[in-house]
């Protein structure tokens, strides 16, 4: 292979040197996707895996999510796919229900001009649903371990006997989420004879203990940009008083208006109350945060993803793994608390070789939570510039809307506690009319 000499791009992801899909082995119908995504050159964990994994060897990858690791597995699946057809041919495993349905838009997007069929498994979602889709036998089924289990032990008719590739996403996650024991089970009852990948941010024990279980002499390919911030983006912080908070975002949303916008909150009621604030002033923002329902969530996502919304809201369930490729700014509204949070958030922009914002928002409570990011991240950030008179002119404004999203909080909470109360009724009837039955079958 050429050694490079072009150098006009370096990023973290995209590697300099003139590789091509084509010349790392992919198929040409492969390649067009690719094309059609308008990926013009392989990213670093590309370049490595993909060689290995077409050899037909297991791969272990250290990279993180935005180096490009979903194409770097479902590639070589399709590829053997396209080859082998078969149903059932290969299960993804990922700890989040976002990361599940992103990784089925990639196989989808990748494998449109050859049919592939997906099926995302996951919790949050009705367990009948997916049975129907499961007993339509997908290629690849792309699953969180939990509701996996339960499938594998209670839909009748379905199991992975005949399949090919297992992947394991963000294992470091899979595992931090308490979900080996649910790892343990899939892995009983799937061929020993398969290809397995690998995939983790980190190799921590549990991962090296996992990977000698269920890999076979893998390759090791690692791009891991652990604990840095790319070059393309510029971090900044801003040192407000607390009771300000509200107004300095509208400021900031306002001063860099046209862009769009993550704003990380420490709290579900905090991004719910941001959301609704900000909703008062006319601005197109949505909240994305664990108290939502599934279909909530996504449609949430959706409408910030198709760019009819400007602004997420978000806890840090969105600050990891989630991908939203045209975030330009990252607003940490509440500090993080674990510092390495902070990568993750900030990591939501400048991806894939594009520039980006970070503004922290540091109070006078926030001093040594800001100094261990400084430490973490090893620099020393400039204060972003802000007019002091103009955010203070909206202070009224700011304050009325606020006053209106508190009560809108309140109703909300009320309508929830007079639906609980309503279902609560319901369950105990429907738990009794359970118990009746239950007591007739034994007497038969
Ligand atoms: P991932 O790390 O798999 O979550 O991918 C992060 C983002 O990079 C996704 O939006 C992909 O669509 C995009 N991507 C993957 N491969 C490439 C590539 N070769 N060139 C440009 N973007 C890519």
């Amino acid at each position: 292979m050429a050694a490079s000499t072009d150098t006009s791009e370096s990023t973290q992801d995209i590697d300099e040197t003139p590789v091509t899909f084509k010349s790392l082995g992919v198929v040409d119908v492969l390649c067009e996707a690719c094309e059609q995504l308008k990926w013009t050159k392989p990213t670093k964990i590309q370049k490595e895996a993909l060689p290995v994994s077409f050899e037909g060897r297991d791969v272990i990858g250290l990279a993180e999510t935005g180096s490009g690791k979903t194409a770097a597995f479902a590639l070589p699946i399709l590829q053997d796919l396209l080859e082998h057809p078969q149903r059932l041919f290969g299960l993804v495993l990922t700890p989040t229900r976002e990361l599940a349905f992103q990784i089925s838009e990639q196989f989808e997007a990748l494998g449109s001009s050859i049919g592939v069929k997906c099926a995302v498994v996951v919790g949050g979602i009705d367990m009948m649903t997916q049975a129907l889709q499961l007993a339509k036998k997908p290629h690849i089924v792309i699953a969180t371990p939990g509701r996996l289990v339960d499938h594998l032990e209670n839909t009748k008719g379905f199991n992975l006997r005949s399949l090919k590739y297992l992947v394991m996403d963000e294992a470091d996650r899979i595992l931090n989420m308490d979900f080996e024991t649910e790892v343990e089970k899939i892995l009983k009852v799937i061929p020993k004879e398969r290809r397995t990948y690998l995939y983790s941010a980190t190799m921590t024990k549990k991962v090296a203990k996992l990977q000698r279980a269920s890999l076979k002499n893998p390759v090791k390919v690692e791009v891991s940009t652990k604990y840095q911030t790319v070059d393309k983006l510029q971090q900044h912080y801003l040192f407000i008083p607390s009771k300000f908070k509200d107004v300095y975002l509208v400021y900031i949303l306002n001063e860099l208006a046209g862009n769009s916008f993550m704003v990380f909150c420490s709290t579900c009621n905090n991004t719910q109350r941001v959301a609704l604030m900000l909703r008062n002033l006319g601005l197109t923002a949505v909240p994305l945060h664990g108290q939502m329902g599934q279909n909530k969530r996504l449609g949430m996502l959706n409408k910030f993803k198709g760019k009819s919304r400007s602004i997420l809201i978000a806890t840090d369930v969105a600050s990891r793994g989630l991908d939203i490729p045209h975030v330009d700014v990252v607003i940490n509204f509440d500090i993080p608390t674990h510092s390495k949070d902070y990568i993750h958030r900030v990591g939501r922009t400048a991806r894939a070789g594009r520039s980006g914002k970070a503004i922290t928002f540091v109070t006078q409570y926030d001093v040594e939570l800001y100094q261990r990011i400084e430490q973490l991240i090893g620099k020393k950030l400039p204060l972003f510039q802000t007019e002091e008179e103009e955010v203070m002119m909206m202070v009224e404004r700011v304050a009325e809307a606020q006053r209106y999203a508190r009560l809108e909080m309140t109703d909300k909470e009320d309508n929830k506690k007079r639906k609980r109360d309503r279902d609560n009724a319901d369950d105990t009837e429907e738990s009794l009319g359970f118990r009746k039955k239950m007591k007739k079958k034994k007497k038969n």
